[in-house]
């Protein structure tokens, strides 16, 4: 029986989380892990445990992900979310979805079917047809920066999870940059942002294109499965994305539960619970 532990994170960032906003941030992670990890501690499967971790984060505007998303530049909030099954290999997806409320119950929803990767107005469609909940996750906030044509770097969420089972479980969710080309896609629905199999789980965050030029999840978890310690694959990695100026950072779990979270960014706001207790980072 392996212990149970569960990683969530709030995305990378170009700003220090101290303070006022540091406080913010923990209150929120905190409530989340409270109100997850008991699902785990059951018995519950890790994909239903980073499913719900991630649909918490995506309702509380404080992320980019879900209520709270970042605007594209011609005035639409597309969000994109990812699951994935590490046990089972199997990764589902949503690409650009507009007026869905938690694109990761759409993600879920998903990863029965055959097509398990779906993009726009036929992803929206699929929603509906499923009985999710719609809603617009336009804020003032968003608004405000959208008005000030705010683009950013960060702000999605993630989370990564083992089960006492040993089964491990990535999921990821983003608004995207912000003020953004319509319909730009991010890393989130892809496997360089969201990956897992048996050997480790990743979830990333930062600048998109560059997630996806260094496969950054798949990568990590391919040489996991390599035998690689999850530890030196993300040592190796961080050298790589800072000799190439990139801006990421990301989350990961192994299957000995081992965690890791690496950034190139100034931030990366996470934390962690497992029978132990919690870990917020940054600390304050
Ligand atoms: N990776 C996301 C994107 O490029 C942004 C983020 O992580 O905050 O859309």
């Amino acid at each position: 029986m392996a212990r149970p532990i569960l990683l969530i994170h709030g995305g990378a960032g170009s700003r220090a989380v101290h303070g006022e906003r540091h406080e913010v941030f923990s209150k929120s992670l905190i409530r989340i892990l409270e109100e997850v990890y008991p699902l785990l501690e059951r018995g519950e499967n890790a994909v239903k445990a980073v499913t719900y971790a991630v649909e918490l984060l995506e309702n509380d505007p404080l992320y980019n992900a879900g209520k709270g998303s970042k605007i594209q530049s011609d005035g639409h909030i597309r969000m994109s979310a990812a699951l994935m099954d590490g046990e089972k290999r199997r990764f589902s997806g949503c690409v650009n979805v507009e007026g869905v409320k938690n694109p990761i119950r759409l993600a879920e929803a998903l990863m029965k079917h055959e097509d398990r990767v779906l993009a726009g107005p036929g992803a929206k469609r699929f929603a509906r047809q499923a009985g999710l909940p719609m809603g617009s996750p336009f804020t003032r906030q968003a608004t405000l920066n959208f008005e000030k044509k705010k683009t950013g770097k960060t702000g999605t969420v993630g989370a990564v999870a083992i089960d006492r089972k040993g089964r491990l479980a990535a999921a990821t969710s983003t608004g995207g940059r912000g003020f953004e080309h319509p319909h730009r896609v991010s890393d989130s629905p892809t496997v360089a942002g969201n990956f897992a199999n048996r050997h480790c789980a990743v979830s990333a965050t930062g600048v998109g294109e560059q997630i996806v030029e260094f496969a950054v999840a798949a990568h990590l978890c391919s040489m996991a499965e390599a035998g690689v310690d999850i530890g030196v694959a993300s040592s190796g990695l961080y050298k790589s994305a800072k000799r190439k100026n990139a801006h990421f950072g990301w989350i990961a779990l192994n299957r000995k539960g081992r965690m890791i979270a690496k950034t190139t960014t100034e931030t990366l706001i996470w934390a962690s619970i497992d029978e132990d207790g919690i870990q917020i980072f940054p600390e304050r």
